[in-house]
Formats: structure tokens, C-alpha cells, sequence
């Protein structure tokens, strides 16, 4: 389908329920909203002359399915995933959790598995065939692997563009300054066309919270790119390198452009102590990252919200090295993490679900989102009363739509 036939493409979505229970048709030009107008109206007049004589439009009607802008997967690993592969049973670490034992683990399975290029395709088709249209994936980069994860993950996003919007994150699995020469290929990553510089437990794995930082900030810097930084540990020393991320994010003003994912260290911290990380935070502009881990304390939800922080969330690992867990599918995340929140009220509920949408696209900095005229029409249609009961109910009988046209449905690619 060549460019100019799209963008000469007319649809007409009668009857989409809205979040507010209104019901809407949606009027898709070129892939975009051009209009939207409470259902039963005719198309606006400009609707139909931006393609002047060519086809008629197709209808679609919804039929008061639940409408919602497509899921945000915030935060998964494209490059290490076994998903759709052989099954990997989990191999627990000798002397409790140790990220270099497992990063052991993750290379000798690595080995034997099937292409990546094979593997990220299955766990992306999962993600699309849930409702995500936009991801952000960390691909590892350390002396091991050199580029080669980075090289792959960047062909895969290159072929699967017209389907969904990768952001791609240089992640220094085995540290940066512990692991020489990483520097210098998270540099050469961003140069290939990373757009986020990645970090890992600067205190705890490199033990330089500033040499760790410095590295990262300055390779941000100078290439425009943005911060995202994988941090596990826990209290004093997590909230320590929170509030260190915090403050030269904003004597750089990056603000918007950096995010710390999992920071369980304010899953763990008396309340006051989180307000006063929260304003922080909120002030920077630096975003949080949570999938409701099992096992950990991680920060809270409602009190960070509260205090202005974006939080947003992802799968993480699915099915690899780490866990067998997840499942790609951002509105059963947004279940765990009400479910974990203690989340019960309606208003409650929306926020979790806030959390793989609105939230998620703000925190990955998406100007082009939302069920809004402009946007691009990227939506998942579904059976559900409203958002609080998609939220508890997590249907799967969905259709995704990627630019008005539906790319799956039931979970199953189209
Ligand atoms: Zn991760």
C-alpha cells in the first residue's frame, strides 16, 4: 500500500463508546483523527473534501464497544526474550538475587535460543495483538554482545515501523564503569540511533553513584537524547540516587526527558519521606517506571500521582532469563497494579489505567496521542461498560486499530 493511498483513506467508526459514556463516530483521514462528533452526525463538510472524488468511506460500526487510545508499553526487553521460543525454566541464583550471576544465565541461554530478530517479533506481535502501539524497549549493550543486540533491534523496529512506535533505550546490562569500554558503545549506540541513554544501579552495581551518572548524563547531552535508568536498589540508597538523578536532570533541564524505572527504594520509605521525593521528582520532571513487581516493594502509585510524578508503566521480562512472567498485555498491568495499589474506587481504577495510556505517553514525551483530532488513530475497541470494569475484568476480545485500521483482534494479529 503505498503513502499516497493512505493518506487518501477515509473511514467513518460509528458509535464508540467513550470513557465518559458518551458515544462518538470518529472520522479518520490518512490515519489520523480528522474529526470526531457525537455519533449520528453527518461527516463535517471538510471531511469529505480532503479527497475529493476518489472512494467512498468505509464504516465501521463499533456498537458501543469501550473505545480507548492504544496501551503504552513502557518499559520490555526485545533482545532477551524467549517468548514464542523454547521454554526456558528459571534458574534461581546460588547465594540469593546477584544481576551478574543472572546476566550468566541470560548468556548461556542466549546461546541456544532462536534469532533474535525471530524472538522480538513474537513478543512485539504479542504486545500489538494486546492493544500497544507504542513501546519502549531497553536493548543490551555491554563488552559481551557489543552492538550486535542494538544492530538487530534497530532492523526489526525498522520493519515493523508501519505497525508500532519503538523507542529504543542503550542499556549497560553489565554496568558502565565496571564493564570498560561500555561507555564508548552506549556512545556508538546513540549514534546508530538509540533514543535513550540507559543506566543500572549506579551505587550498587558500579558503586560510583557520580562516575556512574556522569557517564550517562554527559552521553545524553551530548546527543539529545533522553535518560532512563534501571534502578533495584532499595531504601536509603535508592532514595539517595533518586533524588541524585533528580537534581541534574534539573540543573540540566531535561525535564521530561528522563525516567527512573522500578526505584523500589519509595516502595519502602515512611510516607512523608515519599511526598518529599514526589515534589522532587514532580518538580524535575523525571518520571517513575513500575510494573507492580511481585516480589518487591515498589513505589506507590497513588501518592506519587498525587504529588504531580508521572508514573507509567510495562512488562518488563517476559518469559527470559529473569522471570517467567508477563504477558504483554498493558490493561491486564494496569489490573496488577491496581490490584497491588489496593485500588478499589472507580477514580482509583482510571488511574491505573491512566498509568498504561496518558501517563505512559507523557512520560515517553508522545505528542501524537489520545483519541483526540490530530492524533494519529491508534485505539483499541473492546467489550467493557467502562474503563473502571476494563480495568477489573480485562477483557480480551479487543480490535486494534493502528491508524484506523484494524491490525488484530482477539489478541491475534490480523
Ligand atoms: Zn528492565
Amino acid at each position: 500500500m503505498s503513502e499516497r493511498t493512505i493518506l487518501s483513506e477515509q473511514t467513518i467508526f460509528r458509535n464508540a463508546k467513550l470513557a465518559d459514556g458518551s458515544l462518538a463516530d470518529f472520522f479518520v483521514t490518512g490515519g489520523r483523527f480528522s474529526a470526531i462528533a457525537p455519533a449520528g452526525k453527518a461527516p463535517p463538510a471538510d471531511f469529505a473534501a480532503v479527497a475529493p472524488g476518489t472512494v467512498d468511506p468505509a464504516i465501521i460500526d463499533l456498537d458501543g464497544q469501550l473505545v480507548v487510545p492504544a496501551f503504552v508499553e513502557g518499559h520490555i526487553h526485545l533482545d532477551t526474550s524467549f517468548y514464542g521460543d523454547a521454554w526456558r525454566p528459571h534458574i534461581p541464583c546460588t547465594n540469593g538475587f546477584d544481576v551478574r550471576e543472572r546476566v550468566a544465565f541470560q548468556a548461556r541461554n542466549l546461546a541456544g535460543a532462536a534469532p533474535m530478530a525471530e524472538r522480538a517479533k513474537n513478543q512485539l506481535e504479542l504486545c500489538v495483538g494486546n492493544g500497544s502501539l507504542v513501546m519502549r524497549s531497553h536493548v543490551m549493550v555491554d563488552a559481551s554482545v557489543g552492538l550486535s543486540h542494538v544492530e538487530t533491534i534497530l532492523a526489526v523496529r525498522e520493519k515493523y515501523r508501519d505497525l508500532i512506535d519503538i523507542q529504543l533505550v542503550a542499556f549497560p546490562q553489565s554496568g558502565i564503569l565496571s564493564s570498560p569500554g561500555t561507555a564508548e558503545l552506549l556512545d556508538e549506540a546513540l549514534k546508530l540511533g538509540c533514543d535513550l541513554v540507559g543506566g543500572l544501579d549506579p551505587a550498587s552495581f558500579d558503586r560510583d553513584v557520580n562516575g556512574h551518572l556522569d557517564v550517562v548524563f554527559t552521553l545524553a547531552q551530548k546527543h539529545g537524547a533522553g535518560v532512563d535508568i534501571h534502578l533495584h536498589d532499595g531504601g536509603a540508597l535508592g532514595l539517595f540516587q533518586v533524588e541524585e538523578i533528580a537534581a541534574r536532570t534539573k540543573a540540566l533541564g531535561m525535564a521530561g526527558h528522563v525516567a527512573v524505572s522500578h526505584a523500589y527504594g519509595l516502595g519502602d520509605i515512611p510516607a512523608d519521606a515519599v511526598a518529599k521525593a514526589g515534589a522532587m521528582l514532580a518538580a524535575a520532571g523525571v518520571a517513575i517506571m513500575t510494573n507492580a513487581p511481585g516480589n518487591h516493594a515498589f513505589p506507590p502509585v497513588a501518592a506519587l500521582r498525587q504529588a504531580g510524578v508521572t508514573v507509567f508503566s510495562g512488562s518488563d521480562n517476559i518469559r527470559d532469563s529473569w522471570w517467567p512472567y508477563g504477558d504483554g498485555d498493558m490493561l491486564n498491568r494496569a489490573n496488577m497494579i491496581g490490584y497491588r495499589s489496593g485500588f478499589y474506587e472507580d477514580r482509583e481504577l482510571e488511574a491505573a489505567f491512566d498509568v498504561v495510556t496518558r501517563a505512559g505517553a507523557s512520560a515517553l514525551g508522545l505528542a501524537d496521542y489520545g483519541i483526540v483530532v490530530g492524533a494519529s488513530a491508534d485505539f483499541v475497541a473492546m467489550s467493557a461498560q467502562h474503563v473502571p470494569e476494563a480495568v477489573v475484568a480485562v477483557p480480551k476480545d479487543r480490535t486494534v486499530y493502528r491508524r484506523g485500521r484494524a491490525v488484530a483482534k482477539d489478541g491475534k494479529m490480523g
